[in-house]
């Protein structure tokens, strides 16, 4: 496998987000940074709760037991709720809370033309890339859960609304305090050739959501100049053309890679019996 992660702080005052990749698996979290002056209920905040969860779902994902991915979001979910402890209000509407991307290898083998399975999850306004097409001009497909952007009235949304609708059924979803938010999440298999894939966060997201490139465009990018050029482009746009709504500059990770090993030595180079010839790491 091959991973490529960068994650650039935006104007708070600590990175919220979090990004973590093993073998065969990788996911980006992205703490919702808590209005100024809002009492949440917990004692912890939002960067110890994103350290909660990020290391929940490595814990999972690195386990050896394969567990579907919405029972290993809910297992991260279920362990940070009780890392709070009797201090906090988990049932505090404005407890802290996450958004998730995930993507892992699904089992199988590839197919004839090179591609092969690759499972993922979203939760809340992350996204994740999975191409296509082989070469950075094919086609990618975008997983958003967008659910955040169709609350009822439409924007700009009150507080009272926005914790009204969260974690609630015809609202959006997110990983907080309520395990069974997991199992709201968007989540399936998709082919990828070469298992390749990104995740980001909303923060970095914003090249196509909010400055016109096309999601093709950039995973382009990622893949001809790699994930700090997408937060690069991602800060210049902000520079050039300020941001309609939200923060200047917001928390920006993206994670990219592909779970399947390099193209292959050419024919007849491989040694017979394997072991010990180079997949890359
Ligand atoms: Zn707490």
């Amino acid at each position: 496998m091959r991973i490529g992660i960068a994650s650039e702080q935006g104007r708070g005052a600590v990175n919220e987000d979090r990004a973590g990749a093993g073998a065969d698996w990788a996911f980006v979290v992205d703490g919702a940074t808590a209005p100024s002056g809002l009492d949440s209920g917990c004692v912890h905040g939002v960067r110890w709760f994103a350290d909660r969860l990020a290391a929940g779902l490595a814990a999972g994902l690195a386990a050896e037991e394969r567990r579907p991915l919405p029972d290993v979001l809910a297992a991260a979910i279920a362990s940070a709720r009780r890392a709070h402890g009797p201090g906090c209000d988990l049932d505090h509407p404005d407890s802290p809370s996450a958004t998730v991307a995930v993507v892992r290898a699904a089992p199988g083998a590839d197919d004839a033309d090179g591609a092969g399975g690759v499972e993922y999850l979203v939760l809340g306004d992350a996204t994740v890339l999975l191409p296509t097409a082989p070469g950075p001009g094919g086609g990618v497909r975008a997983v958003t859960d967008d659910r955040l952007d169709h609350l009822p009235g439409g924007r700009p949304y009150s507080r009272e609304l926005v914790r009204a609708s969260r974690n609630a059924p015809g609202g959006f979803w997110v990983a907080g305090t309520s395990v069974a938010a997991a199992y709201e999440a968007l989540h399936g298999t998709a082919r990828t050739p070469g298992r390749r894939f990104a995740a980001m966060t909303d923060g970095c997201a914003r090249l196509a959501e909010l400055f016109g490139a096309s999601w093709a465009e950039v995973w382009e990018l990622l893949v001809r100049a790699g994930p700090e050029e997408l937060v690069a482009r991602v800060r210049a746009a902000e520079r050039a053309h300020g941001v309609p709504r939200g923060k200047r500059h917001d928390d920006a990770t993206v994670v990219v890679g592909a779970f399947d090993p390099p193209a292959g030595p050419p024919p007849g180079a491989a040694a017979p019996g394997g072991g010990g010839h180079g997949t890359g790491s």
